[in-house]
């Protein structure tokens, strides 16, 4: 493996960011990864289209990190929404803007994206060194130990940057496993948490969705629908758009800008619930009106639908969480229309999640993501205690932070190389 500055343990966006800003320095940079190639929950990103930043304003932006706002844009302020745009067009890959602001490739994929970085990287003044298949184990007297096909194998570095990721899609290599090894050294890590994820309903029987509905509608999708819910300070919030029936609850864009209220609401609570409004753009009065209208022989559901439009998925929500008697009871119906909880058990498992809330605590770093217990070595991406919702913020924190660290770790060295000197 020979002599080398830095070694970088993680293949996904924030560990490739790092090993880019590091090489562009000349330092010798060699990444291990644990899987056959790297990238690849960015390549799965990519077939949803990949959402790599957003075009909303500053503010809104960074709001989108919650209570770790201050700390995210303290990486994103050199590495924003445009540069991650100006480093993709570097990469020759064009960006456009969707109607809702977010940002995607033109081709909307991830290959071309990844293949051009890879390019880079192996093709430098510097090259990155790739050694795949080399998992991270622990630490030995010798320095970092990985299991690989050849056996087991040492390396003692200069400095490292840890990119591990979060706890999902373990098959893709974001295992968690590194949170106790982590732990054993001292170090705070929160407990790894489903992040923009699916939720269990309760249902109206207290056992999820009725076999007819989940067997009618799993896979088809709530459109132009709203939700309310609230948070843990009680705020409410109120979101428009789309989410998509399961086998077992929902998920989808709009119930993943919920999921961190709905996931703490159902720590706290034993469940959580939202309030989904399935015509947003009628008022209850109207509802109301509508619905009190004579009805004469139709039934109650060719009603519904010559009046109000409400059919197909629509029409079934209400006849599976409602009674006969508050169906027949137009007020309450009417009520429901507008604002029907949805109640939910829990969230699906960390291992299907798009992200993964906890891990370092940022306390345990400085403002250059070194850890202070391990002086020399830097966590980046998913694998911090921050999370967002879908919308390019993950994609751009994670980069962002490779970023923040991949220049600290070349100043850390330089400093480090002048002490030795001196
Ligand atoms: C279905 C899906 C769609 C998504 N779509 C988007 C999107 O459109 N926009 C967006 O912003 N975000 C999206 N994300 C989230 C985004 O992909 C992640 O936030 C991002 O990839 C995290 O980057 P990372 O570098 O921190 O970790 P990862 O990409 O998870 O990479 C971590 C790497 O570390 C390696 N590793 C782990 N443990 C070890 C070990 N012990 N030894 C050696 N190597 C190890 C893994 O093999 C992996 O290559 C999506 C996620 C999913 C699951």
């Amino acid at each position: 493996m020979g002599e080398f500055d830095v070694a970088v343990i993680g293949g996904g966006p924030s560990g490739l960011m790092a090993a880019e800003v590091l090489s562009a320095q000349g330092v010798s940079v060699h990444l291990f990864d644990a899987m056959p190639s790297v990238g690849r929950k960015f390549l799965l990103a990519g077939r949803g289209g990949l959402n790599l930043t957003h075009a909303e304003p500053w503010d809104a932006f960074v709001g989108r990190f919650g209570n770790k706002a201050v700390a995210v844009a303290d990486w994103l302020n050199p590495f924003d929404a445009e540069r991650v745009r100006n480093w993709a067009q570097e990469l020759g890959i064009q960006t456009f803007v969707g109607s809702s602001g977010r940002v995607f490739p033109s081709e909307m994929k991830a290959a071309p994206l990844l293949r051009a970085w890879l390019h880079r990287l192996r093709h430098a003044p510097v090259p990155v060194q790739f050694y795949m298949r080399h998992r991270w184990v622990g630490w030995s007297d010798a320095g970092w130990v990985f299991e690989t096909p050849q056996g087991p194998v040492q390396i003692k570095p200069q400095a490292t940057v840890l990119a591990l990721g979060g706890g999902s899609w373990s098959r893709l290599g974001s295992d968690g496993a590194w949170a106790y090894r982590l732990q054993q050294r001292g170090i705070q890590v929160e407990p790894l948490q489903p992040a923009n994820c699916g939720f269990d309903v309760v249902g109206r029987s207290g056992r999820g969705w009725t076999d007819h509905f989940k067997h009618k509608f799993a896979g088809q999708a709530f459109k132009t629908v709203a939700i309310r819910w609230a948070d843990l300070d009680g705020h409410l919030h109120h979101r428009q758009g789309e989410f998509v029936v399961t086998g077992t609850g929902v998920e989808g864009s709009l119930i993943y800008s919920a999921a961190k209220d709905l996931r703490e609401a159902g720590l706290r609570d034993g469940q959580s619930y939202f309030e989904l409004d399935l015509l947003p753009h009628r008022t209850l009065d109207f509802v109301q009106a509508a619905v009190a209208h004579p009805k004469g022989a139709r039934s109650l559901s060719s009603h519904l639908k010559s009046r109000l439009g409400l059919e197909g998925i629509k029409m079934a929500l209400l006849y599976e969480l409602l009674d006969t008697a508050h169906l027949q009871n137009p007020q309450s119906l009417s009520q429901a229309i507008k604002s029907l909880p949805v109640r939910l058990l829990r969230t699906r498992p960390l291992d299907e999640a798009i992200s993964t809330a906890g891990g370092v605590a940022l306390t345990e770093m400085d403002t250059h993501l070194m850890l202070h217990k391990m002086p020399g070595v830097f966590c980046v991406g998913e694998m911090l205690d921050w999370e967002a919702p879908t919308g390019g913020y993950l994609l751009t924190a994670c980069m962002a932070s490779g970023h923040r660290a991949g220049h600290a770790v070349a100043r850390w060295l330089g400093q480090a190389q002048k002490i030795t000197s001196e």
